[in-house]
């Protein structure tokens, strides 16, 4: 996805709008292909992760990544593997900046996931403490309510929330997808 470096001659925003092959100072953020990668600790440009616009905010993500070898632990058991990857993980923590948009789509989706998560427990605990002689199959659906409620709260929360998530982190550079075109076509590739 190259396209030949524009020449920064025109507006005071030109040097953010150029692509190059060279490494910038002023973007420490790179890209391979639709990944970005970083440095541990560099501050991103001012810029949305997911479409490139001005940012009004950054949001705080602690990134967790290990190599998919370690899920073969799943087999012998859960508790095995998520011990072991509470142990070898490799973690990086960075702010992310988001457009106004982006952000306050992301606050109603974790809203969201609040409200049904809470909904779901109060739900049947209501219902059951105004019906005490309810019928059994009002029983059982009360509660299959708070799991499949809560399943789904969590996964609107998880995948709302996730900004980037990381394909790979040792102790000095990260590498994440879910980054925006927008985003993508400023930084300069990484290699
Ligand atoms: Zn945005």
């Amino acid at each position: 996805m190259y396209a030949p470096p524009t020449p920064p001659s025109s507006g005071p925003d030109a040097s953010m709008l150029y692509r190059t092959m060279e490494p910038r100072p002023d973007w420490p953020v790179a890209r391979e292909g639709a990944l970005i990668v970083f440095s541990k600790g560099v501050p991103f440009p001012p810029f949305c992760v997911k479409c490139g616009a001005d940012a009004s905010a950054t949001v705080r993500a602690k990134l967790q990544w290990h190599s998919p070898w370690l899920y073969l632990l799943i087999v012998p058991g859960v508790i095995i593997y998520a011990i072991a990857a509470s142990i070898v993980s490799e973690r990086a923590e960075v702010a992310l900046p988001l457009c106004e948009a982006h952000r306050s789509r992301r606050i109603k989706l974790l809203t969201v996931a609040w409200v049904a998560a809470l909904a779901s427990i109060a739900t049947p605990v209501a219902t059951l403490s105004l019906s005490p002689t309810g019928s059994s199959d009002n029983g059982a659906l009360m509660c299959a309510l708070p799991l499949v409620g809560m399943l789904g709260a969590l996964i609107v929360g998880i995948v709302g929330g996730r900004i980037v998530t990381p394909t790979f982190i040792d102790s000095r550079v990260v590498k994440a997808k879910g980054a925006g075109a927008g985003f993508l076509d400023r930084c300069p590739p990484s290699h």
